[in-house]
């Protein structure tokens, strides 16, 4: 199932994409819902971020090739940090280079949707708090994140997470998929899931044993190793493999 999030006249919804269409549902991904029999094309439709999340955790240095890039060892624990909600775009929407960095960078990332509140959950069973998965970018103000000494500002602009396209409710990340991200059509990072540190159950139970993981919280796995800058008229696209493509472009604010 690949749950979509449209624009339409009357407010965004939900919907399935079938094939080439969108099927929008009564209600939502995070609840019960139903099929409509509102259906339209899928290239007729603008796709929003697929989720809005209260939170959105990220872990960092999560592949050892992205850890050495950024000359440090893979840490012991997961090293947890968060992006705040007003940061998430969607699919096409622009990324904005802000005035107050000199050095922003792309993270293609594969993302995890929470489906279900989720308290101290065991590993063995973080897993059934996943609804499923979708592609993210996590913009970095690479010059900030040093500077600054901890995150906040340097991960955490407007537009510095894009998801989408979809949430894919069938992919396995254990089975390796790959995470590239391109710009201006030249492959700049390729890894695969397969490399992560820690797995997506040991971040879910992770970040669930200090925070209350609510439905659509989405939480970010880490980046390989390719990571570069984004200049104004970029286009920058994050493949999972599995789960499909989101494509964002870069448009200056200096
Ligand atoms: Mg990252």
């Amino acid at each position: 199932m690949r749950y979509v999030r449209v624009a339409r006249p009357d407010g965004p919804a939900f919907g399935v994409v079938r094939d080439d269409h969108v099927v929008l549902l009564d209600g939502h991904p995070f609840a019960e819902h139903e099929l409509t029999d509102r259906v339209a094309p899928l290239d007729s439709v603008r796709l929003l971020a697929p989720v809005l999340p209260s939170k959105v955790l990220c872990v960092g240095k999560n592949y050892a090739d992205h850890a050495a890039e950024m000359g440090g060892d893979v840490p012991a624990e997961p090293l947890i940090f968060m992006k705040p909600a007003t940061a998430v775009i969607g699919p096409d929407d622009e990324i904005r280079l802000p005035a107050l960095s000199t050095s922003v960078h792309h993270e293609a990332e594969l993302a995890v949707v929470i489906g279900r509140l989720t308290r101290r959950v065991p590993v063995e069973r973080a897993l059934e708090a996943v609804l499923g998965y979708t592609c993210a970018n996590d913009v970095t103000a690479r010059d900030l994140q040093k500077r600054d000494g901890q995150w906040t500002r340097g991960k955490g602009f407007d537009t510095f997470c894009p998801l989408g396209p979809w949430i894919d409710t069938d992919v396995d990340p254990s089975t390796g998929l790959g995470v590239r991200c391109e710009v201006n059509e030249t492959v700049r990072q390729d890894g695969t899931t397969a490399d992560l540190v820690f797995d997506v159950a040991q971040l879910v139970a992770y970040c669930a044993a200090f925070a209350t993981l609510l439905p659509g919280d989405v939480l970010l796995t880490g980046t390989p190793a390719g990571v570069g800058e984004l200049r104004d008229g970029d286009t920058v696209t994050v493949t999972v493999d599995g789960i499909g493509q989101l494509t964002n472009r870069v448009v200056s604010d200096r």
